[in-house]
């Protein structure tokens, strides 16, 4: 039985979590002193060793980002944390920015000296005001700590650091728009290579990596990159935070090593809501395709679940019950979708606005079975062909429940209505 490893999330109960006192007190801010009596390459070494994957979905190996920064350059490097959070369903680094602010910060401050970068951006969602403030103030007690600034903790390392509001674009949580969005033009994807870590912000090497990523430097520097490794799988180590939302009987963030299972989850959640059964759940977010009851005992592990055909992502593991039409929740995830495409290339532009209009349709009973080869067809024509990952997320809720859901369509075309519309539906009686 795997258990819960509270880690970041630790503290999150206490009154004082979020401040550089609170943070203190449990030993804050010891791995920084102990950082610098590191060489910088010794910690990008050490994070390499802890088997840190990146924690915003893609699971790239952090160290090994930090490695292919060049090793000359005209232009200063930077550090950007992204902090964009908003693909469904994930709610991890929002509440840890609010419950534990400073362990972001120390983690920056750690990061940045590791790849010799004096200026790192926090680029925060624009919605999350609150988040912001909490950021600002951190920032504001790190600074009159000695934490940030010059000659930290007399180190002779130098670092500032700028929190910066995004505008409200989910495409601006992909790397490269976060850049032209924090460069101030509108936030579009660039062509990758070259990759930021090569050509950046203003053009300078750059790494990109998310909230809970950097905040988990702190303890690999504190505990040793063997600690960190010897949790989770042998591919996917290391703990992580899974947000278990919708119908469950305790929802919240659920801190735990990689390869957890939805099961061992749900035991410690109290289950789906009572009188109430599973459906489907997605694994991370609405870009990864549903898995149903019958993927309750999949490793929740970058290997495990890409083997049972998902994706981990971002461990957002929204929970729906019998009561939930999957049309409809896939017509909702689609018209996020066409809403939040940027429009930059034709697959997304267009197959995300054709998802949602035959969706719309479908969902009213209105259709037929031809129309969901149709949609399959419209989906090979997004997925591959589109710029950057948002078009083919998009597929993953279409093609995956047509696949594991096709009767549920067919009977809103036999009844040529939602069988989960109480006004309309002979399933309720
Ligand atoms: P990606 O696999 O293209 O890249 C992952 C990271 O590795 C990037 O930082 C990239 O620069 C780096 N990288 C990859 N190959 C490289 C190379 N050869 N050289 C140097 N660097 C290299 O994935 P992506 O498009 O950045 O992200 C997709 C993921 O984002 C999805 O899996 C999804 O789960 C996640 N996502 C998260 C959110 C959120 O709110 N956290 C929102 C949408 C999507
Ligand atoms: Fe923009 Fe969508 Fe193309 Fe990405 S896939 S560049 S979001 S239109």
């Amino acid at each position: 039985m795997t258990t819960l490893t509270p880690i970041l999330t630790k503290n999150w109960d206490r009154a004082d979590s979020f401040t550089r006192a609170g943070y203190e007190r449990d030993g804050g801010y010891e791995a920084l002193r102990a950082a610098f009596r590191m060489e910088p390459d010794e910690i990008v070494q050490a994070v390499k060793d802890s088997g840190l994957r990146g924690r915003g979905g893609a699971g790239f190996p952090t160290g090994m980002k930090w490695g292919f920064l060049p090793p000359t350059s005209p232009n200063p490097r930077y550090l950007v944390v992204n902090a964009d959070e908003s693909e469904p369903g994930t709610c991890k680094d929002i509440p840890l920015m609010m419950a534990n602010p400073h362990v972001l910060v120390e983690g920056v401050i750690i990061s940045s000296y590791a790849i010799k970068s004096n200026l790192a951006f926090i680029y925060v969602r624009g919605e999350v005001l609150h988040v912001i403030r909490r950021l600002h103030q951190a920032v504001a007690e790190a600074y009159e700590a000695g934490y940030l600034g010059k000659d930290i903790l007399g180190s002779g390392y130098d670092l500032d650091v700028v929190v910066h509001s995004g505008a409200g674009a989910y495409i601006c949580g992909e790397e490269t728009a976060l850049l032209d969005s924090l460069e101030g033009f509108r936030g579009q994807p660039r062509l990758k290579p070259p990759f930021p870590a090569v050509a950046g912000l203003y053009g300078g090497p750059t790494v990109i990596n998310n909230v809970e990523s950097i905040s988990s430097v702190p303890s690999i520097i504190a505990n040793g990159p063997e600690w960190f490794a010897s949790m989770g799988t042998e591919k996917s180590q290391g703990f992580g935070i899974f947000s278990l939302s919708g119908h469950v009987t305790r929802p919240g963030q659920y801190e735990a090593p990689l390869g957890i299972t939805l099961r061992e989850l749900l035991d410690m959640a109290g289950g789906v809501r009572e009188g109430h059964r599973l459906k489907f759940w997605t694994p991370g977010g609405s870009s990864t395709p549903i898995f149903t009851d019958e993927h309750l005992d999949v490793p929740l592990d970058f290997e495990s679940v890409g083997a049972a055909g998902s994706m981990l992502g971002t461990r957002a593991l929204q929970i729906f019950d019998e009561t939930t039409c999957v049309v409809r929740a896939v017509l909702r995830w689609s018209e996020f979708y066409a809403h939040e495409s940027c429009g930059k290339c034709t697959p997304c532009r267009e197959g995300t606005y054709w998802y949602k209009q035959m969706l719309k349709r479908l969902e009213a009973g209105q259709g037929s079975e031809e129309d969901l080869e149709t949609l399959l067809d419209l989906s090979d024509n997004i997925l591959g062909r589109s710029f950057c990952a948002l078009g083919d997320g998009a597929t993953s809720p279409v093609v995956s429940s047509i696949k594991l859901f096709r009767d549920e369509y067919l009977r809103h075309f036999e009844l040529g209505a939602c069988p989960f519309d109480p006004a309309k539906s002979t399933l309720w009686g």
